[in-house]
């Protein structure tokens, strides 16, 4: 008796806006598998006609995930292989497939990724806001008292935040980001990348919420907002350090500042110096 293998599931990024931007890899796997699942047909089909892929296809939205999941378990368990996308960018970024990734991989069955285009990468990497730490808080809720708490629960985040937006909602957005973070905190909207239009503005707050209100285009199309993290909090002995070195360093140099500083605080002379460093940048 033979055994059959069991296929593979691979989750295939497609492109945000430039077609160019489908690799060569995604498109030989959407060839060669047995079947697509797909967040909309309707919608991706013209992307696969367009690169001559006739693999058939089934629709894997929100309200099927469960159901489907489980149908392409045992067409996985069978032997077939599988691919998921959905409309645009990357499975499972603010869009299906969790239930199905995760069903298909507790079953022992191998997931692979082709990896590709994703709207809150390519944002975070041409926005220049800090991209070593960064939290991506998917689309606020659009009610206004909810979204409102939401930011005030996060003002004081370090890491760099990302959202998702509607345009329909982004002003509103904007003002109640100036409300919970400051008008002078940095943010960047990411508007239509990879397409005609696509727009990268980075400024304060206060003023990118006024640049956005004066300019309706910017009001249209797909979105990205990020906003810089909040800054350091200070230990008790760093702000006495800093206190310190505020007086020392009208004076002395920075050296020598340093050096007192550490020594009525009986902290290290080389902390201290970095943090007389950072006063004089200010
Ligand atoms: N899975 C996708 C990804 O990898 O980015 C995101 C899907 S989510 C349903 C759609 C949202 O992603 C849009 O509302 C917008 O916020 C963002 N987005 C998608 N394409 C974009 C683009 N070309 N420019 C800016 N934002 C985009």
């Amino acid at each position: 008796m033979t055994v059959s293998q069991p296929g593979q599931l691979f989750v295939v990024a497609t492109p945000i806006g430039n077609l160019a931007d489908f690799s060569n890899r995604a498109i030989s796997t959407l060839q060669d598998v047995d079947v697509i699942a797909a967040e909309d047909t309707r919608h991706s089909k013209p992307l696969l006609q367009h690169f001559g892929i006739q693999t058939p296809l089934l629709s894997l939205h929100e309200h099927n995930e469960q159901q489907r999941s489980e149908l392409l378990l045992q067409r996985l368990q069978s032997g077939e292989s599988v691919a998921l996308i959905s409309d645009a960018g990357t499975p499972l970024i603010s869009d299906p497939g969790y239930r199905l990734v995760s069903l298909v991989r507790s079953a022992g069955i191998k997931v692979l990724p082709i990896p590709g285009s994703c709207a809150l990468i390519a944002a975070l990497s041409a926005s220049g806001i800090a991209s070593d730490k960064f939290r991506f808080e998917g689309f606020l809720p659009p009610k206004t008292g909810a979204r409102r708490q939401q930011l005030d629960s996060l003002k004081h985040e370090e890491h760099s935040l990302i959202f998702y937006e509607s345009p329909r909602r982004l002003l509103d957005t904007l003002q109640d980001c100036v409300d919970a973070f400051g008008a002078e905190r940095r943010a960047c909207l990411a508007r239509e990348l990879t397409k005609v239009h696509e727009t990268i503005e980075t400024r304060p707050l206060a003023e990118l919420r006024d640049w956005v209100s004066a300019d309706q285009n910017q009001q249209r199309g797909e979105c990205v907002l990020l906003i810089e993290g909040a800054e350091t909090a200070q230990s008790a002995d760093e702000q006495e350090i800093m206190r310190i070195l505020g007086f020392l360093l009208e004076e002395l140099p920075v050296k020598k500042a340093a050096a007192i500083a550490a020594a009525i605080t009986g902290g290290k002379k080389n902390e201290a110096y970095q943090l007389a460093l950072k006063l004089q940048q200010k």
